[in-house]
C-alpha cells in the first residue's frame, strides 16, 4: 500500500508553518488517541499522525522529506535515503505521458531534462546487513563527456540547429493505414532528436554528449538493512540533457544466507542439538548470537522442539524501532551409538520407569556376535 503524505496526514498544505503543524498535531493525536477513540483503525491512524508529526516537527527530517518524500526518510547520511517504495525508471509524469503519446511530439529537445534513474543490486554478506558499513561498488554508467562538457561538439566548432526539423527534434511522417493516410511525429532522421547538428562532432562521445564508464561510488549500508529494501542516492544516475539535473540511483539490497544464523524479519533463528540428558537434567549451553556467545539454562525436562528466546539478541530495526529478538530452538538427539555399559543404564532406567522393552534382532545380532569374539 503506498504510503501517505505526511501533510495530507495532517491535513496540511505543503507550506505549512512550524505552529499550524504543532496545532494539527495536538487536534488529531487527541482525536485518534487508541484510549479515546475505539474505532477499529483508530491504532493505525493515530501512528500514522505520530509518524508525520516526528518528521515534519523536525527540522532537518522535514527539509528532507520536503525534498525527497518518503524516499528521503530513515537512516544514512549524506544525501542518502532509505525507504520501501518502488522506484520506476521514469523521470517524472512527463516522461510518463510522453511514454503513451509517442515520444512526446510537443516535447522542447532543448528544455533542460532530468537524468535517468538507475537501480543497482547490492549483494552483501549477512553480517554487512546487521551491522551496516560501508562498501564501495563500481558501476558501469553514462557520465557526461569530459571533452565536449556533454555538448557533443568538438571544441571550438559550431553547433547548427538541424535544418530539417528546424530545432524541433521532431518531423511530421504520413503513412497509409488500414485507416487511411495518417500523419505522425516522429523523431527527427537527422539529429536524432537533439534538434541540433555539428560542423564537427566530439570524438570522445561520437556527437552524444555523453559515454559510459566505470564509476566507483560509495554506499552507506544502513543498519538492520534486509533484502529487498532500497535506498536512493540522490543525483548518482545518469546526467541531465540540456543542463537539467542528473537522475537518480536507486541501490537495491540482497543479503546473503549464513551457515548459522536464519533471519526473519529482525529475529534471528538458530537451531541447537542437546543431549537426552541435558534434556532431562537440566544443563546451562553456550548459544551464539549476532555480538557473541551467551549462556542458555536448559531446565530439566525439557521437550524436544521446545523454543527459546533471547530478548534484544536480534538485529537492530533499521528504522530505528529497538531490537529483534534471538530465537532458538532445542532438539533432542538420540544417541545412535551405545556402549554396553551405556545399554545397561538404559535397560535399567527403562525397568524403573516401569517398561517392557522387546529384545531387539540386532542387539541379539551384537550379542552373539561378541559371545564368538570372546568380548
Ligand atoms: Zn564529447
Ligand atoms: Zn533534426
Amino acid at each position: 500500500m503506498a504510503k501517505r503524505d505526511y501533510y495530507e496526514v495532517l491535513g496540511l498544505s505543503k507550506g505549512a508553518s512550524k505552529e499550524e503543524i504543532k496545532r494539527a498535531y495536538k487536534k488529531l493525536s487527541k482525536k485518534y488517541h487508541p484510549d479515546i477513540n475505539k474505532d477499529e483503525d483508530a491504532d493505525v491512524k493515530f501512528k500514522e499522525i505520530a509518524e508525520a508529526y516526528e518528521v515534519l516537527s523536525d527540522e532537518q527530517k522535514k527539509a528532507q522529506y520536503d525534498q525527497f518524500g518518503h524516499a528521503g526518510m530513515g537512516q544514512g547520511a549524506g544525501g542518502q535515503g532509505f525507504g520501501g517504495f518502488n522506484a520506476g525508471g521514469f523521470g517524472g509524469f512527463e516522461d510518463i505521458f510522453s511514454s503513451f503519446f509517442g515520444g512526446g511530439a510537443r516535447r522542447d529537445p532543448n528544455a533542460p531534462r532530468q537524468g535517468s534513474d538507475l537501480q543497482y543490486t547490492m549483494s552483501i554478506d549477512f553480517e554487512e546487513a546487521v551491522f551496516g558499513g560501508e562498501k564501495e561498488i563500481t558501476i558501469p554508467k553514462e557520465v557526461e563527456c569530459e571533452v565536449c562538457n556533454g555538448s557533443g561538439a568538438k571544441p571550438g566548432t559550431k553547433v547548427n540547429t538541424c535544418t530539417t526539423c528546424r530545432g524541433v527534434g521532431q518531423v511530421q511522417v504520413e503513412q497509409d493505414t488500414p485507416f487511411g493516410r495518417v500523419a505522425t511525429q516522429t523523431t527527427c532522421p537527422d539529429c536524432q532528436g537533439s534538434g541540433k547538428t555539428f560542423e564537427h562532432k566530439c570524438h570522445k562521445c561520437h556527437g552524444e554528449g555523453t559515454h559510459t564508464k566505470d564509476v566507483k561510488i560509495k554506499v552507506n549500508i544502513p543498519e538492520g538493512v534486509d533484502t529487498g529494501q532500497k535506498i536512493r542516492l540522490a543525483g548518482k544516475g545518469e546526467p541531465g540533457v540540456n543542463g537539467g539535473p542528473q537522475g537518480d540511483l536507486y541501490i537495491v539490497f540482497r543479503v546473503k544466507s549464513h551457515p548459522t544464523f536464519t533471519r526473519d524479519g529482525d529475529d534471528i533463528h538458530l537451531s541447537k542439538m542437546i543431549s537426552f540428558s541435558q534434556a532431562a537434567l537440566g544443563d546451562e549451553i553456550e548459544v551464539p548470537t549476532l555480538t557473541g556467545k551467551v549462556k542458555l539454562t536448559i531446565p530439566a525436562g525439557t521437550q524436544t522442539g521446545k523454543r527459546f528466546r533471547l530478548k534484544d539478541k536480534g538485529v537492530k530495526n533499521v528504522r530505528g524501532f529497538g531490537h529483534g529478538d534471538q530465537f532458538i530452538t532445542v532438539n533432542i538427539e538420540t544417541p545412535s551409538k551405545l556402549t554396553e555399559r551405556q545399554q545397561e543404564l538404559l535397560r535399567e532406567f527403562a525397568e524403573i520407569n516401569g517398561e517392557t522393552l522387546q529384545e531387539q534382532p540386532n542387539n541379539f545380532f551384537d550379542k552373539t556376535r561378541k559371545f564368538f569374539k570372546g568380548d
